[in-house]
């Protein structure tokens, strides 16, 4: 997407008091020839920034504009805990392209060290897997080795079948979430940020979710693809507008947009709108909001599922 249309959007959202903007997926992040004037922008605008990346280009030179960009978070998406395991999950990958990574964070550690700066606070991110799921131990380690600031993990859903193979089996649950418990105090002793509370809700809620609860997705965030295209949540093929036709805030308040947010607040609209559309609602990280917004609505005439 061209930076002066990013801008465009940037500016619709400070209109509209957005507090966060997170560019993840469809791409590399740090690839965007614009990416740091895209963040210094969207600094200035008064965001909070949050960027995914796989890490790979990490290095000396991005890790300085990281740092003056004024980026609040990044995240580095970890499948693998060591070199071997690395090869294996990418095997188109070049040989020694973990270690590298790693050197990247320590440049990124080393930089914000040099110029007396907290952010971008560093996370590592762990897509869990059928695959890789014996490493989450070893991912814990590799967090307080590399003295990050966070780290997060998120079992892996399909959206279109191309990582059904890896997808995060249910019997796996169980053994997950006390193994996520004997692991916290180990996280919080070490002062590293995590997000297994929350994760422990979305693999107690598994695959089924509308049973419990509606989803409010479209009263607190949007995802934009590189296309132009608004949708609810990345996991949704509904598109509800196209910032090539409209304005984001006029896609925002929009008549389809208000009849989406009004068919998924009760749990039935959200079960026929996420059939329709073909969502994949599985472990999705936003069904902790939606469980603490449930609680509260349930008290509220009208409002309940
Ligand atoms: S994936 Fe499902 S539960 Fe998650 S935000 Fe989208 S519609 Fe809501």
């Amino acid at each position: 997407m061209e930076y002066e249309t990013v801008s465009k959007i940037l500016g619709d959202l400070a209109e509209m008091n957005t507090r966060e903007v997170i560019f993840l997926g469809e791409g590399e992040p740090l690839l965007h020839p614009r990416f740091f004037d895209i963040v210094s922008e969207a600094k200035q605008r008064g965001f909070r920034i949050t960027a995914y990346t796989n890490g790979t280009l990490l290095n000396h030179q991005r890790a300085e504009e990281l740092v003056i960009s004024g980026l609040d978070r990044l995240k580095v998406s970890f499948w693998a805990s060591n070199e071997d395991s690395y090869g294996k999950q990418y095997p188109n990958s070049k040989s020694g392209q973990f270690t590298a990574i790693l050197e990247g964070i320590h440049a990124l550690n080393e930089m914000k060290r040099r110029k007396n700066a907290s952010f971008p606070q560093v996370f590592m991110h762990f897509p869990i897997s059928k695959s890789n799921h014996i490493e989450l131990e070893d991912i814990v380690g590799l967090a307080e080795e590399l003295n990050v600031d966070g780290l997060t993990v998120a079992p892996v859903f399909s959206v279109d079948d191309r990582l059904n193979h890896l997808q995060f089996p249910p019997s796996l649950i169980n053994h997950t979430i006390s193994l996520l418990e004997g692991l916290e105090p180990r996280l919080k002793k070490a002062g590293i940020e995590h997000n297994f509370p929350d994760l422990k809700v979305c693999l107690r809620f598994g695959n089924d979710v509308w049973n419990y609860m509606p989803c409010y997705i479209g009263f607190f965030h949007a995802k934009i693809s590189i296309d132009g295209s608004v949708h609810p949540c990345c996991r949704c093929n509904f598109p509800i507008g196209n910032l090539h036709d409209q304005r984001f805030r006029s896609i925002w308040g929009s008549e389809n947009y208000r009849q989406l947010r009004s068919t998924m607040m009760s749990t039935a609209g959200f079960k026929s709108f996420i059939q329709d559309n073909q969502c994949v609602c599985t472990y999705c990280s936003s069904i902790p909001n939606n469980n603490r917004m449930f609680k509260v609505a349930r008290r509220l005439p009208y409002c309940g599922g």
